[in-house]
């Protein structure tokens, strides 16, 4: 089973996947949103590493508190606070419990539901959440009906992939690109495409 010792190596491939794309994330915040995203991650991803040691020394709910703190004190836009969110949504959820992908993908599900309230958006939004929501669902589900690792995260994959790509003619009514109205139609939400990086690299990184 994974173990919070392997953070740091999660951390260093999440944040070489962001940076292979960084002109990608950077054009789509530029396109309806005001260019910081790539930035805003970058430096959460950066006060990661640095406190990354310290984090693979603690238990699962220690370690995702002690991210969740590290990423809102380093991140001043709203996925800083977002992510936070999700961070210690896990920390909360997998306290007293035990660390296989079906306890993880319960607290994974409630972690997000944690960041709909937070940020007050639901799926339709053109945020992250077109993203994260169906891919805890999809990890939910297939989780718990026994499917090998592999398939599992190939499902969770693809569940990103149509998440980041449904973003493209969704109206966007939270967050910056609201302000656009129609004129936010026709690019994707970059914290949707970040998020979809993210579980990509994370799903490379565990076959
Ligand atoms: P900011 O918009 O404050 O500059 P970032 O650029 O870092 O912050 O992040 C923007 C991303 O945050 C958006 O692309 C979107 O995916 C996400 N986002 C913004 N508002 C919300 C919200 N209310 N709920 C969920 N996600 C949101
Ligand atoms: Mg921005
Ligand atoms: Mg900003």
């Amino acid at each position: 089973p994974l173990t919070p010792a392997q953070i740091p190596e999660f951390i260093n491939a999440i944040s070489a996947a962001i940076n292979q794309h960084a002109d990608e994330i950077t054009e789509l915040d530029q396109a309806i949103g005001d260019g910081d995203h790539l930035f805003n991650l970058q430096r959460g991803l950066e006060a990661l590493q640095s406190h990354a040691a310290e984090i693979a020394a603690l238990d699962w709910p220690a370690a995702w508190q002690k991210i969740g703190m590290t990423v809102m004190a380093a991140i001043g836009g709203a996925s800083g606070s977002l992510y936070a969110t999700l961070f210690i949504g896990l920390s909360k959820h997998g306290k007293d419990k035990p660390t296989d992908m079906r306890t993880f993908a319960e607290a994974l599900q409630a972690a997000v539901a944690a960041v709909k309230q937070r940020g007050k958006a639901d799926v339709g939004e053109k945020t992250m959440l077109d993203v994260w929501v169906p891919a805890a669902e999809t990890l939910a589900r297939a989780a718990s009906s026994g499917k090998d690792l592999n398939a599992i995260l190939d499902q969770v994959c693809a569940a990103a992939d149509a998440g980041v790509e449904s973003t493209r003619d969704m109206l966007a009514t939270k967050g910056r690109a609201s302000f656009l109205g129609e004129r936010s139609k026709g690019h994707i939400d970059a914290g949707a495409k970040t998020a979809q990086l993210m579980i990509a690299a994370i799903a490379r990184h565990i076959r």
